[in-house]
């Protein structure tokens, strides 16, 4: 069985339902389709879960919030007359309304745009809705409660052909309704392929698949075909804009592989997210580049450094107490250097280095900042030699001078930090060399 997840621009409007449906309809192993709220229609336009934010805050301060609420409506019922649906839609928006007014929780009213969506599709395609809310339980701390969901949807899911469970929400062991964070359908959707075993947790959007980098930098980047969870992390971790974070961890527990689809484009294949095993090694080439600019880099020099107990995690503790996370430490014999990012950093440099110098004792610290990072990722660095030579002497005939070089463990990625003048520069260069 499919778990088919549509984002909020595949359903922002009746014409976009329709073409939900004829993805739906055509294929006959998609078991479980997971909506989210109406999204923007064109750019100017507002996410339905937007609206319902407003109404919220607009209400808990007793303000009026009937101007907010019609556009919501309007949204609604013209999906609905735009579908010809027999749903009841007046009265159940007339229901939130008075929900709303009286107090009802953020949680539960940011909820209403993923339920409306979900029962208005559920009727178009003729199949049952099941509420999230019977299904995802998350436990007294907030958190996904795994045993119960996982219990909870074996018992309400099994046997059942399709279905529709709004995604982005669940309950709490009293009832009330807890959402995940932004973009949380995603998560929902992860979570049910998850409990039913899914063999494949389509994805669907409006655009086919991720791209080799980003295409604001490079013009018409490739799309990526195959990517493993491990790079997904990679690329996403460095700014590429993926999917929700905790969408992958469900999934990826059971090895179920995650297809990104394009609703305006079912042709296209899209790109399929795998654990390590089933991906072939794509030998000789790179997955993806990805990066992100202002880092400060504290490059921190002491003779003998290394052989001085204690000495790192003193560094460390300097940047920990002031509440700073570090991004990487790439080091030699007598010189360390602390990556971390401007907006981490919160323009404590000058307290951070006199701590620094006070603790550790250092020959020397120099900043450097303004710095970017770029990720070069790819599974098939592992085996093949060349890549980084490939990558260095691309960005050396790009005239980018690199200031940083760092290669993970799993070999998985070399993050470079070059000026952030160079940034697109650079990963024009590096995108160039493996096009
Ligand atoms: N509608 C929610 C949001 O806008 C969840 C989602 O679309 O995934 O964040």
């Amino acid at each position: 069985m499919k778990v088919a997840k549509f984002g909020g621009s595949s359903l922002a409007d009746g014409a976009q339902f329709k073409k939900v449906k004829s993805i739906v309809e055509s294929d006959k192993s998609i078991g479980v389709v997971v909506p989210s709220a109406p999204g923007k229609r064109h750019g100017k336009d507002h996410k339905v879960t937007d609206l319902l934010y407003m109404c919220h805050q607009l209400a808990s301060h007793g303000l009026n919030f009937d101007e907010v609420y019609t556009i919501i409506q309007d949204r609604f019922t013209g999906i609905c007359s735009e579908l010809e649906t027999g749903i009841p839609i007046g009265e159940i928006l007339s229901d939130i309304k008075t929900m709303i007014r009286d107090g009802a929780s953020r949680d539960y009213c940011a909820s209403r745009g993923e339920y409306i969506n979900g029962l208005i599709l559920a009727d178009y395609l003729g199949i049952p809705f099941i509420d999230a809310a019977e299904l995802i339980r998350f436990d007294t701390m907030g958190q996904l409660d795994e045993n119960k969901t996982r219990s909870l949807i074996a018992e309400k899911l099994g046997g059942i052909e399709k279905v529709v469970v709004p995604g982005f929400y669940g309950s709490n062991e009293d009832g009330s309704i807890r959402t995940f964070s932004r973009g949380g359908s995603d998560v929902t959707g992860a979570i049910i392929a998850d409990g039913v075993d899914a063999e494949l947790y389509e994805n669907w959007t409006d655009v086919s698949g991720f791209l080799m980098a980003d295409p604001r930098v490079v013009k018409d980047p490739k799309p990526i075909k195959l990517v493993t969870y491990k790079e997904l992390r990679e690329l996403s971790y460095m700014g590429a804009p993926v999917l929700h974070e905790e969408a992958i961890f469900p999934v990826r527990r059971l090895g179920i592989p995650i297809n990104i689809r394009n609703t305006n484009r079912p042709e296209d294949e899209g790109t399929l997210i795998v654990n390590d095993q089933w991906a072939e090694r794509n030998e000789g080439s790179i997955t993806g580049i990805a990066g992100k600019k202002d880092f400060t880099v504290i490059s921190v020099e002491k003779t003998l450094m290394t052989a001085e107990q204690g000495f790192f995690r003193k560094l460390v503790s300097v940047f920990e107490t002031n509440d700073i996370t570090i991004e990487h430490m790439p080091s030699s014999i007598d010189s360390i250097s602390v990556i971390v990012s401007d907006i981490g950093l919160n323009g404590k440099l000058k307290k951070v280095k006199d701590e620094i110098q006070i603790y550790c004792n250092p020959d020397n610290i120099v900043s450097y900042p303004s710095m970017a990072l770029i990720a070069v990722v790819g599974r098939g660095m592992i085996n093949t030699k060349g890549i980084s030579a490939k990558v260095f002497t691309a960005l050396s005939d790009g005239g980018v001078n690199i200031r940083m070089i760092s290669q993970g463990s799993s070999e998985l990625n070399i993050i470079i930090g070059v000026e952030n003048n160079d940034f697109e520069k650079a990963i024009e260069a590096i995108y160039k060399a493996f096009e």
